[in-house]
């Protein structure tokens, strides 16, 4: 048996499913999840010592590789003046000023501990500043698991073929409406039939818990017109995107003001962060200026503000950007170059350096063409690659991760390994 099957048993013991995030299991794609012993720069190290090329990255925070130099020591300054002290620290006013200096319509922010406290904390928020009670969000979306968003979601949930959680009441469920990803049309109907109830309208600017999908043009300028339209506030989710497709995130590439925007995952270097903001009459109803209550025994923790600043002060070399998106670029042509000399048919799709993967011969415009890939195909090339040491996310419903530290032999690795497992998918 191997380390990681002799983990994954015992994990099994006292862990639901072994893992602490569902879609860690490998539950979709079967066989056994790696138990990760450390990380470097692209690559990460399992329990029998096998290294994979990552294009996880964390779901997203390790834009700049593993162990990025400047974090660390960041991270270990820190650790030697203390780790939490439940009070406010300079580091958290230093996070909120770098926050609203480079991201768009961003004019106050509040620090939480994961992206699903920034999402509920947004929601809430919303409801508390426009008096109502409906939210509208995409079908395929995911928000993170507070209550409300768990409703027709994406991630572990379209993975697992739960789209709406048991356990949500469905008194709450019922104030959640959902519309279709890049359809304007479905958003305006339910406008039109709750005029004056919805409190927001809460997107993923770029899909990337349905896989990649990015937004149709004119699409987030639809969304933005209508919400002004009826007085319902527009949430941008950028806890995936923040800081990943654009150095001002999908609000600064895409040119469309939100009235809130969540952020997490890079603005916390892998340490656990989120945060929401935006106007400052709407983030100024919160306590103790507002009534709206949301509040955190960790949040603005010192140790994440450390790690969090040090990498967004790195990225303040925008080169980086153009850098990884070239480097995508160049991994998603040769992997369909891979598959084309393999005759596989197979679609990418790309944002920065967020890309999707798809055994189909596309378009991919929204979730209905995710769900008519072909999933057994991307189960066995999934384990292909892994078994030639490249790990990607473990479900065909994830979007995948490049960072600055995959340099050319990581991509050359990645397509030697793509050659031989998209030939054995002809086969
Ligand atoms: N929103 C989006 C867009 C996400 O991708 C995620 C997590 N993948 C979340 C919210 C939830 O964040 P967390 O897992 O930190 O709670």
């Amino acid at each position: 048996m191997s380390q990681s099957e002799i983990l994954f048993e015992r994990a099994r013991g006292s862990i639901p499913g072994g893992v602490n995030s569902p879609v860690r299991a490998f539950k979709a794609v079967g066989g056994t999840p790696r138990f990760i012993a450390a990380a470097d720069g692209a690559w990460i190290t399992d329990a029998d010592g096998q290294r994979y090329v990552d294009y996880i990255g964390s779901w997203g925070p390790m834009i700049l590789g593993h162990q990025y130099p400047a974090v660390v020591e960041a991270v270990r300054q820190q650790a030697l003046v203390g780790f939490s002290y439940g009070a406010p620290t300079e580091a958290e006013i230093e996070m909120a000023e770098l926050l609203c200096a480079r991201v768009p319509h961003l004019e106050m922010v509040r620090m939480c501990s994961s992206g699903t406290e920034a999402t509920m904390s947004a929601l809430r928020l919303a409801r508390g500043a426009t008096g109502r009670s409906r939210i509208l969000k995409f079908e395929g979306c995911y928000h993170g698991h507070g209550d409300a968003l768990l409703v027709k979601a994406g991630s572990g949930l379209l993975t697992f073929g739960v789209p709406t959680s048991p356990g949500v009441p469905a008194a709450l469920a019922e104030l959640t409406l959902t519309a279709t990803f890049n359809e304007l049309d479905t958003v305006e109907a339910l406008f039109s039939r709750y005029p004056d109830d919805i409190a927001a309208v809460i997107v993923e600017p770029v899909a990337g818990n349905m896989n990649c999908v990015p937004p149709a043009p004119g699409f987030l300028q639809g969304l933005r017109a209508l919400c002004d339209r009826y007085g319902a506030l527009l949430i941008f989710d950028e806890v995936m995107t923040g800081f990943r497709v654009h150095p001002r995130s999908a609000a600064g590439l895409y040119g469309v003001r939100p009235d809130l925007i969540t952020l997490g995952k890079i603005i916390g270097g892998g340490l656990p962060v989120g945060a929401f903001g935006g106007r400052r009459e709407v983030m100024e109803q919160l306590a103790p200026l507002g009534p709206v209550y949301q509040a955190g025994t960790l949040s603005g923790n010192p140790l994440a503000m450390a790690a969090g600043l040090a990498l967004l002060r790195a990225l303040a070399d925008e080169t980086i950007y153009q850098r990884l998106e070239a480097r995508t670029a160049q991994l998603l042509a040769g992997l369909r170059a891979a598959a084309a000399e393999a005759g596989v048919p197979f679609t990418t799709t790309q944002v920065g350096s967020m890309f999707g993967l798809y055994f189909s011969a596309g378009p991919i415009r929204g979730y209905a063409d995710v769900a008519a890939c072909d999933l057994a195909a991307f189960n066995r090339f999934f384990h292909a690659m892994l078994d030639r040491g490249v790990y990607l996310a473990p479900s065909a419903y994830e979007a995948g991760f490049v960072s600055a530290a995959h340099g050319e032999a990581e991509i050359e690795h990645t397509l030697k390994a793509a050659r031989e497992s998209f030939s054995l998918l002809r086969g």
